[in-house]
């Protein structure tokens, strides 16, 4: 039998946990690792509706996009959503696992790379990528390593390793530790440090990484009148509305796109030369920031990242045939329109 955990690392082989945003809440939120898969069941959003098709379908693991628990849980109430999904998964034994901005931010397999072959692009690249990679050193007496070693391991670095005490095995030895964490990782090595009275040093790494970052660019085949660009986005995203600014009367050739909420790479999408970005979730205020320069075309956040079920039932396939597989066949985008 494969257990969960199982499963898990080999989708975070693809989008290791550390690559998540700061605000992001990835990884297993509720069920035991430990338990054996009977069925898995993929979607964008854990809803009710979801769980109740997970029952029916003899899953124990629902794998999504987005997480379910993701601003924090004080209380599991039945009157909210999340309480009564919570409840309801728990009841049947239903694990739930999320992988959210760790999937967005890799080149490879990632969210934006499943966009780009929809609409065809090649030599793509990230469009914004990280330069969120500290590394840290920390000089720890050896009396304590071991504890201190767990603890940096709690918080998952990218890597880490440790030297010898060069000075003897007495209770005043040092052993020196040093490794990568992400940017956003140095506020919680300094809090599992602080109980111990230590301090690291942090040093950015200025190279930025070239798989891993916010968004994608990349060339369509051939250039397109904007109106034909917008005409593929409707099909291939299988919508009536494309929300977009106004056409600028040239032909559409480099394209940058970012599944979900995608206004904050609006910039950097103008700076790296697209002719236009496809995203979701524009506000009205946004648009503005087009300023002639790019098409903007909001797709909706659901519609964008609707082929991440595909990307992440394929992982699983190539790696796992011990237990059943399911698409959910559930709409769970919450916008609907008229
Ligand atoms: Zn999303």
């Amino acid at each position: 039998m494969t257990q969960i955990k199982e499963v898990i690392s080999v989708l975070e082989n693809i989008a290791p946990p550390q690559y998540q945003e700061s605000y992001d809440n990835s990884g297993l939120l509720v069920g035991d690792k430990n338990a054996d898969v009977k069925g898995v069941l993929v979607c964008l959003d854990s809803t009710e509706a979801i769980v109740d098709e997970a029952i029916q379908l003899g899953c124990n693991l629902i794998i999504a996009h987005h997480p379910l628990i993701f601003k924090g849980l004080k209380k599991i109430d039945p009157n909210h959503w999340i309480g009564r999904v919570v409840i309801k998964a728990i009841k049947h034994d239903i694990a739930i696992y999320a992988i959210h901005t760790n999937l967005d931010n890799v080149l490879r397999n990632g969210v934006n790379a499943k966009i780009a072959e929809k609409l065809g692009l090649v030599n793509t690249r990230i469009l914004m990528p990280s330069k969120s990679v500290l590394s840290f050193c920390i000089k720890c007496p050896l009396l304590l390593k071991k504890e201190v070693l767990g603890a940096i391991e709690s918080i998952q670095p990218l890597n880490y390793r440790h030297l010898e005490a060069t000075n003897g095995t007495d209770s005043k030895s040092i052993v020196e530790i040093s490794g990568e964490i992400a940017a956003h990782q140095k506020g919680q090595l300094n809090y599992v440090l602080k109980s111990f009275g230590i301090k690291a040093s942090f040093n950015e790494i200025n190279d930025p990484h070239p798989e891993l970052g916010a968004g994608l660019i990349g060339e369509l085949e051939l250039p397109v009148p904007e109106k034909n660009f917008l005409t593929l986005l409707k099909k291939e995203f299988k919508t009536t509305i494309v929300r977009h600014t106004e056409l600028l009367e040239k032909s559409v050739l480099k394209v940058a796109v970012c599944g979900g909420s995608g206004s904050f790479l609006l910039p950097v999408a103008i700076r790296a030369g697209a002719d236009a970005f496809v995203t979701g979730d524009f506000k009205y205020h946004d648009f503005f920031e087009a300023d002639k320069k790019i098409l903007v075309a909001d797709i909706g956040h659901f519609e964008s990242e609707q082929y991440t079920i595909e990307l992440i039932i394929d992982i699983v396939k190539d790696n796992f045939s011990t237990f059943a597989l399911h698409y959910t066949q559930v709409d769970t985008n919450p916008v609907k329109y008229f």
